[in-house]
């Protein structure tokens, strides 16, 4: 049977529980033990799928399709495990799962209660569709004093007993503040946050305490003893200057050693970290960077693009360079700014979107990199808008332009069911495709000879996909014609999964979503060849 451990956050949020929980999947995994990592997530919406970027920062898409928080991203990207429909859950969720059992009788009678039925769901949720891992890492959203986490505490709590406390191990994330003023340390915090956590049933075993500066033996024993944590199990985390150096100090302070003590397991091999310190390298020291421009509608919000900002981290990487990101807040993008704000840029991104605000610059600047023979990448949205351009462009239709915002013009990007609508045969909607979203992973055929088949070295490739309009392909001999080659599409050539222009050195368009499956280790070649592509610009 699976080990559960389970992450949980105190004093204040945005501690780094994901990241935290992601490194110690790595460490468990290198010393030779099959972990998965899961979120619960105390938020009343289903899926984050419906909540802005402004609120919630990005949403991850897994393989399986579903839109799920951005830690699933930590851990795919530390951990290298493919996350699943399974591996998120909400309090919406929950509860929309319990009722429908209620409406349908199947509680026979009986009262519905968060205590037993919402714990009895939160219990089933962390340990369904396991399969042979040595460990479950089970972070809980929020921070413990939270109204909304408290049944995911309770249910920990009840999960720890009816597994036995040898096979459940907690871990509780707090903050150890510096106070610049007195110049100390502050432990009471940590010790408010345990008492809190106590209150409702839960012992930590260990305490992870991120602070600012190094924190003192004497500081930590007071910890253990407030706390009641052997000493070796306050770890400490010290605020580092990469991402990637997190499994590095979790490894120095021996937080995948005492997870295997408490577990009385040995490790089956030394860790390896040596992958980590290469790359953590490169992030430090490289002076060589390229400026890449990234145009979108929520650039304000750091973790918007998370992934994103990730893969362009990483194709930096395999270039041994630094990615200077440009943010530019396409709503505020006047056109005739256009030429003066991207003349220092070797590169241009449009990342995914929705709606119509901020559409004419992200096509102006799109405009920009096609004549100028700056390396531009489209994600999705992106892609669309450079269909968008080209279409007014170069093939002369001035009203093109996509149904998702604008109701007349030509819709050379639309929804299927419409194209059906009007009479005209298009792909089956077997899948739900027209009116809802293409969701995570979908085959691509990579056509011969392309710049597409040559970054990715495969004739078929698998991306991820969150959107409802498509290309309308009806129209791709009359891009062709021009130069924009549709280099990729879906197994049964009716959707459009990549344009390529020819007379560029380096233009591409892609309907799905590259970044979601880019990591550190092994960062994804598009991004590789666009930032190479940067590099060689001037
Ligand atoms: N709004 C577009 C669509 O739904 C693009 C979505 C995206 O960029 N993820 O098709």
């Amino acid at each position: 049977m699976a080990r559960y451990i389970f992450v949980t956050g105190g004093v204040v949020s945005s501690l780094g529980k994901g990241l935290s929980s992601a490194s110690l999947a790595y460490l468990l995994q290198s010393r030779g033990y099959k972990v998965r990592l899961r979120k619960l997530d105390p938020y009343l919406n289903v899926d984050p799928g419906t909540m802005s970027p402004f609120q919630h920062g990005e949403v991850f898409v897994t393989e399986d399709g579903a839109e799920t928080d951005l830690d699933l991203g930590h851990y795919e990207r530390f951990s290298g495990v493919t996350a699943k429909k399974t591996d998120n859950i909400t309090t919406g969720k929950i509860y929309s799962d319990v009722l429908r059992k209620e409406r349908k009788g199947q509680y026979l009678g009986k009262t519905v209660q968060v205590i037993p039925h919402i714990t009895d769901r939160i219990k089933e949720f962390i340990k369904h569709d396991t399969h042979k891992e040595d460990f479950v890492i089970c972070e809980i959203g929020g921070i413990v004093g939270d109204i909304e986490s408290l049944p995911f505490v309770e249910a920990i709590r009840q999960f720890s007993n009816d597994i036995g406390k040898k096979n459940a191990l907690f871990i509780h994330l707090t903050l150890v503040p510096y106070l610049k003023a007195s110049d100390e340390i502050k432990t009471k915090p940590t010790q408010h946050s345990v008492k809190e956590l106590r209150s409702i049933g839960i012992q930590p075993d260990i305490i992870i305490c991120r602070s600012e500066r190094p924190i003192p033996l004497e500081h930590r024993k007071k910890i253990s003893l407030f706390c009641n944590v052997d000493i070796k199990n306050v770890i400490e985390t010290v605020d580092v200057k990469t991402i990637y150096e997190a499994p590095i100090s979790f490894f120095n302070q021996k937080l995948d050693i005492q997870v295997l003590n408490y577990f009385k397991l040995k490790s089956k091999k030394p860790a390896n970290l040596n992958p980590w310190k290469k790359i953590t390298k490169i992030t430090l020291n490289t002076k060589r960077y390229v400026n890449i421009a990234i145009i979108g509608k929520y650039v304000e919000l750091k973790d918007a693009y998370k992934s994103l900002d990730e893969a362009l981290t990483h194709g930096g990487i395999s270039n041994n360079l630094k990615v200077n990101l440009i943010r530019i807040d396409s709503e505020k993008l006047k056109v005739s700014e256009i030429k003066n704000k991207l003349k220092n840029v070797s590169g241009i991104l449009i990342p995914g979107g929705f709606g119509k605000r901020g559409t004419e610059g992200k096509i102006e600047a799109i405009r920009y990199a096609r004549i100028k023979k700056i390396p531009f990448l489209g994600i999705c949205y992106g892609m669309q808008m450079a269909i968008i351009e080209f279409a007014r462009n170069q093939l002369k239709i001035k009203k093109a332009t996509s149904s998702e915002f604008d109701k007349g013009g030509v819709h050379i990007i639309g929804l299927m069911h419409e194209w059906e609508k009007s009479g005209r045969k298009v792909k089956g909607t077997d899948k739900d495709l027209g009116g809802t979203m293409r969701l995570g992973s979908y085959d691509a055929i990579l056509k011969d000879k392309s710049k597409i088949r040559d970054i990715y070295k495969s004739r078929l490739i698998k991306e991820r996909h969150r959107h409802r309009y498509e290309v309308d392909i009806s129209y791709k001999e009359k891009f062709e014609k021009k130069g924009l080659i549709f280099s990729g599409l879906s197994p049964d050539h009716m959707l459009p999964e990549i344009v390529e222009f020819k007379n560029h050195p380096w233009f591409i368009g892609v309907q799905f979503h590259p970044e979601f499956k880019s990591r550190p280790l092994n960062p994804h070649p598009l991004f590789s060849s666009f930032i190479k592509a940067a590099k060689n610009h001037r």
